[in-house]
């Protein structure tokens, strides 16, 4: 049976409003055992693999997932588990920090459409441009008058993207503070994950509420039906990989991609003994 991913899109239209939806919610049943999760998440793994495959051979179509989240949200370990097997000649990630000063000396999209998907690529955009209707209106880095404007720029600019081929998908892993601050508690305690840590997260953490809303107002004013955001409650990490791995799956399915014809007839084509 098909995964119903279309069940967590923001709609069109519609105000968002996170506190509709619980992060730690899954639509499996408590009996199911680990080995059947893990299972499922190997199986979306190798389909991933074979579509990526397809893609990146028929280098037709584009493909760009924004991830967005909360500091610890879970956007580096969905990556890490989504993205497992699929060959790294045709995927690139690329993270979005503070901006240096040269990027902003430009416009806040220059450093994003530099990066957009060539044919036959996925690109996973780990924090975006959303970060300029987001980080920037939470940090009050730019009045609300220029931030405001952007949401128009970002439909259009998106509606560019997916007009010349590119199909644009993007998830928000939607967590709860209590789980925030067990992943930043972690951060604390556990060597290999120290290098994580930044106390400007906990200053940030004090603003949860302004991030919330911040990301309720964009991801409604920029849900479409061609650039669709899906609100995944992501507590779960391992619900969260396999939902995010069902839209990736999903999304290239509908592609209906083929093999390229090859370029001249191989019939009867011999190859000689050396
Ligand atoms: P994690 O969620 O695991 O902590 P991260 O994505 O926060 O990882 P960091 O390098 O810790 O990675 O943080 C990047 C920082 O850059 C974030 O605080 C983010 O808000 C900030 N940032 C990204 N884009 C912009 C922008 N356009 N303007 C201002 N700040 C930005
Ligand atoms: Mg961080």
């Amino acid at each position: 049976m098909r995964f119903p991913i279309e069940n967590y899109i923001a709609k069109p239209g519609h105000i968002l409003d996170l506190a509709d939806m619980d992060p730690s919610a899954t639509s499996y049943q408590k009996g199911d055992s680990r080995d059947d999760v893990k299972g499922r998440l190997k199986d979306l793994n190798k389909r991933l693999e074979e579509l990526q495959h397809t893609l990146w051979a028929q280098k037709k179509h584009r493909v760009l997932l924004v991830l967005q989240a909360m500091d610890a949200g879970g956007k580096d370990g969905s990556i890490r588990k989504v993205f497992t097997g699929v060959n790294p000649a045709g995927v690139r990630v690329e993270s979005f920090g503070k901006p240096s000063k040269n990027e902003l000396s430009r416009d806040y999209l220059w450093r994003c459409h530099q990066v957009v998907p060539t044919d036959g690529e996925i690109v996973v955009f780990n924090r975006s441009h959303y970060e300029d209707v987001l980080a920037v209106r939470v940090l009050g880095l730019k009045p609300e008058d220029v931030w405001r404007k952007r949401y128009q720029h970002i439909n259009d600019f998106e509606r560019m993207l997916t007009d010349e081929g590119t199909t644009v998908v993007k998830i928000f892993l939607h967590i709860s503070p209590k789980e925030q601050k067990r992943r930043l508690q972690r951060r604390l305690d556990e060597p290999t994950k120290n290098w994580k840590f930044k106390s400007a997260d906990l200053e940030q953490r004090q603003l949860w509420h302004e991030h919330q809303e911040a990301f309720e107002e964009a991801i409604s004013q920029t849900t479409t039906e061609r650039a669709p955001w899906y609100v995944i409650p992501a507590d779960n990490k391992w619900y969260r990989d396999i939902v995010v791995s069902e839209i990736m799956v999903q999304t290239l399915e509908n592609l209906n991609l083929t093999y390229p014809e090859p370029e001249e007839a191989l019939e009867g084509i011999k190859i000689g003994k050396i």
